[in-house]
């Protein structure tokens, strides 16, 4: 780890040292008791530790990372149906990359590619319409993701229907925010005191979408942007508002986020998805917390079109704590395996593989875990 000329590694991360340090002045200033909050989103938590501010919080500040890697949060049966997939001949599964190392019950995307599975990896669902209309293979895109990536798949479909394509559909594991977050909330271990919010969400949903954490559940939040400066006014902001006992959403990320979010990506969405029951990893089933295509365009919905048995529920390994971590009960480095049995070149569970996992921040960060006399926060 680098040192900056005072000796704190941290601030040599920061492009003005000398903002970063005010801003943990003023952050300890605002911390009057022990607060516990959480980084919803995985791109917050990769911008927390590769900037080195995990570190530096003011003693009796706990920042835990939330569920908000979809890769991560995507259930391990929901993973072996995707796999099952793959496995049919003849059809071609289109993925995010992310998405193709997570180890399944029994194997990988990754691993049933190299036993003769044709699974590609694009970047956006339209990608994946585009495979489709260029090929006579069947092609099924993997939906995995927030509100944020459910309103460009709900264009792939419609795309697709524009088309008159016979060989496009969409497995739709979609997931919604909100109804995560208030399971969260309702569950007494987590005990987080209040959220950053993701500032890409919420150019989606608004701060208005995020109301209800304050107004019916009492609890404080604030959404920012993913510069760490952005970060530390947010983290600023929200202890503020834990520590004074005041439940506001407030929209740190103006420059961005609107009040009322993006009405034509939501019309989007509800014009090809209809809210149903999921299961998230960690967090167990959530009412209405998924999306699934409607009736209208069950042509491209890929359960319907290719029905697969459910797959039995198969323990997770060992030790694994993922379900801990996701809900922040946990920090990474206190999982038994992390850096052990799990590393990214040999992960155990998601949170170690995606990009936004939160496993792999850490263990890419260089943290250390509190029983090996780290911070382990
Ligand atoms: S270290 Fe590995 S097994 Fe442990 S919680 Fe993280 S991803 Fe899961």
């Amino acid at each position: 780890m680098e040192l900056d000329a005072g000796g704190t590694p941290w601030l040599s991360r920061f492009k003005d040292p000398g903002l970063a340090r005010r801003l943990i002045a003023r952050l300890g200033r605002e911390l009057s008791r022990p607060v516990r909050v959480m980084e919803v989103c995985g791109t917050h938590t990769w911008s927390i530790s590769r900037s080195g501010i995990r570190g530096a919080l003011p003693e009796g500040l706990e920042l835990r990372s939330g569920p908000g890697c979809p890769v991560c949060v995507t259930d391990q049966t929901d993973l072996d149906r995707m796999i099952a997939l793959a496995g049919r001949p003849g059809l071609v599964v289109a993925s995010f990359g992310d998405m193709v190392r997570v180890p399944g019950s029994a194997m990988s995307l990754e691993e049933a590619r190299a036993l003769g599975a044709d699974v590609r990896v694009v970047y956006s669902p339209l990608d994946a319409v585009a495979l489709a209309g260029s090929t006579g293979s069947q092609v099924v895109f993997l939906g995995v993701g927030f509100e944020t990536t459910a309103p460009v798949a709900a264009l792939a479909v419609e795309e697709a229907a524009r088309r008159s394509l016979k060989n496009f559909s969409l497995f739709s594991r979609h997931k919604l925010l909100p109804p995560a977050l208030r399971a969260l909330i309702s569950d007494s271990r987590t005990r987080v005191e209040g959220f950053i919010l993701p500032g890409h969400v919420s150019t989606v949903l608004g701060r208005r979408g995020f109301d209800f954490l304050a107004s019916e559940l009492g609890v404080p939040a604030v959404i920012t942007g993913f510069d760490p400066v952005d970060i530390l006014l947010g983290l600023k902001e929200l202890v503020g508002m834990v520590c004074r006992g005041e439940a506001r959403v407030v929209n740190a990320y103006g420059r961005v986020v609107r009040e009322d979010g993006n009405p034509r990506a939501r019309a989007a969405m509800d014009r090809v998805f209809q809210p149903a029951d999921e299961l998230w990893r960690g967090l167990g089933p959530i009412p209405q917390s998924g999306l699934r295509l409607k009736p209208e365009f069950s042509p491209f919905d890929a359960e319907a079109r290719f029905p697969l048995p459910d797959p039995a529920p198969r323990p997770l390994p060992r030790g694994c704590s993922c379900g801990e971590v996701l809900k922040g009960i946990l920090a990474p480095a206190d999982c038994p395996l992390f850096g052990r049995a799990c590393t990214p070149e040999r992960p155990v569970g998601p949170c170690m593989v995606s990009s936004e996992g939160a496993c792999a921040a850490y263990y890419h960060y260089g943290w250390v875990p509190a029983r090996e006399g780290g911070e382990g926060r």
